[in-house]
């Protein structure tokens, strides 16, 4: 399917983009693709697996800044760390160490969120609550000099029940102001095509865009 450039404009004519950053969720879709929403003007991109993300952003132009989103492997991190801009789904502390790891021997600070599991009736990755207190109090311990905690990342439920998706949004809102408080964190990456204008009313400032942009995937 070609790149939906209608529906494209419309979303960034519709959100606040000032505010809200429209990630283009490019996964499954063509480089051809990326490259014209880069032409239109486009900066931000969000890929899922590490092979497809490294030989995709080998063939466009080095000013993209590509969203890790996907789950991650440990012994993958190394060939993200370079180029990435934001790393979306850090569920666990080990994969932290590795990235910082990986991220100090190129001498280079990787911007992360933290995934938080709030989907309650699926299986989706992320930390819950427990685990996210116990990431940040090794992060103000350890004092990570090469990873960067910039916010949270989560998923809800596929569903049509807007109101069970609003209370999981505003939960990990919830989530985000709590920590906020003694961190400096900015970014609350959530809601996709059939989600984000609820998420941006529970305070999303992040929005994962795939299938409204691209069509639907196979
Ligand atoms: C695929 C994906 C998206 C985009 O989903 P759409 O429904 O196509 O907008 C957003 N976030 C994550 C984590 C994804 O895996």
């Amino acid at each position: 399917m070609p790149v939906n450039v209608g529906a494209y404009r419309k979303l960034i004519s519709e959100v606040n983009t000032e505010k809200v950053i429209v990630v283009a969720v490019s996964k499954k879709n063509p480089v051809t693709d990326i490259q014209l929403l880069y032409d239109l003007g486009h900066r931000d991109f969000g890929e899922n697996y590490v092979q497809e993300l490294l030989e995709k952003s080998q063939q466009l132009p080095p000013e993209i800044q590509w969203h890790f989103i996907g789950h991650l492997q440990k012994n993958k991190v190394k060939f993200i760390v370079p180029f990435v801009h934001l790393i979306h789904s850090v569920d666990s502390l080990k994969l932290l160490h590795e990235i910082n790891k990986q991220g100090n021997k190129i001498s280079r600070t990787i911007d992360c969120l933290l995934q938080i599991y709030i989907a309650r009736e699926e299986t989706k990755f992320g930390m819950d609550e427990h685990e996210l207190k116990e990431v940040m109090l090794h992060v103000s311990k350890e004092n990570f000099k090469n990873v960067r905690i910039k916010g949270l990342m989560g998923m809800a439920s596929f569903t049509e029940d807007t109101e069970k998706i609003k209370n999981e949004f505003n939960y990990l809102q919830g989530l985000y102001s709590n920590i906020n408080k003694d961190n400096n964190l900015n970014i609350l990456s959530m809601g996709m095509t059939a989600d984000y204008p609820i998420a941006i009313n529970s305070g999303s400032n992040l929005i994962r865009i795939g299938s409204l942009i691209f069509g639907k995937r196979q």
